[in-house]
């Protein structure tokens, strides 16, 4: 299983990185959003860690687009924001994310939340090779 962190801080990055790694998943690195959908696009991985707050294009503009093409629409995301505000829940949702975590990063939730998504794109896959 592929997982894409697109992430500017590196501390967090490699915190995630690493939890990432030692559960067994494979892990693709992006500091920037633009970095981040080529990534997406070329290697296709089954799920991404958005951090919401990036350089330029912020993370739910790029959620967003990723979720409106056929090609990548299919992979998971979940949003990492510094500040979960009254609305922020709604927002991230809107733009197609399946899941959000407030930072700092609960490593606990986090691999909660990414097995389970996992295990809903497992069943995606079988449904769509027949
Ligand atoms: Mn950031």
């Amino acid at each position: 299983m592929k997982i894409l962190v697109v992430e500017d801080n590196p501390m967090n990055m490699k915190f995630a990185a690493a939890l990432l790694t030692r559960s067994g998943y494979e892990v693709l690195q992006a500091t920037d959003a633009y970095a981040g959908i080529a990534i997406a696009r070329n290697d296709l991985p089954q799920l991404i860690l958005m951090d919401v707050q990036l350089p330029g294009m912020d993370g739910l503009t790029a959620a967003r687009l990723l979720k409106g093409d056929e090609a990548t629409r299919h992979i998971k995301i979940i949003a990492l924001t510094a500040f979960a505000m009254k609305g922020d829940k709604e927002c991230m949702l809107e733009s197609g994310c399946d899941a959000y975590l407030s930072k700092p990063i609960p490593y606990k939730e986090l691999l909660k939340a990414v097995a389970s998504l996992l295990e809903g794109a497992k069943d995606n896959d079988t449904v769509n090779s027949h």
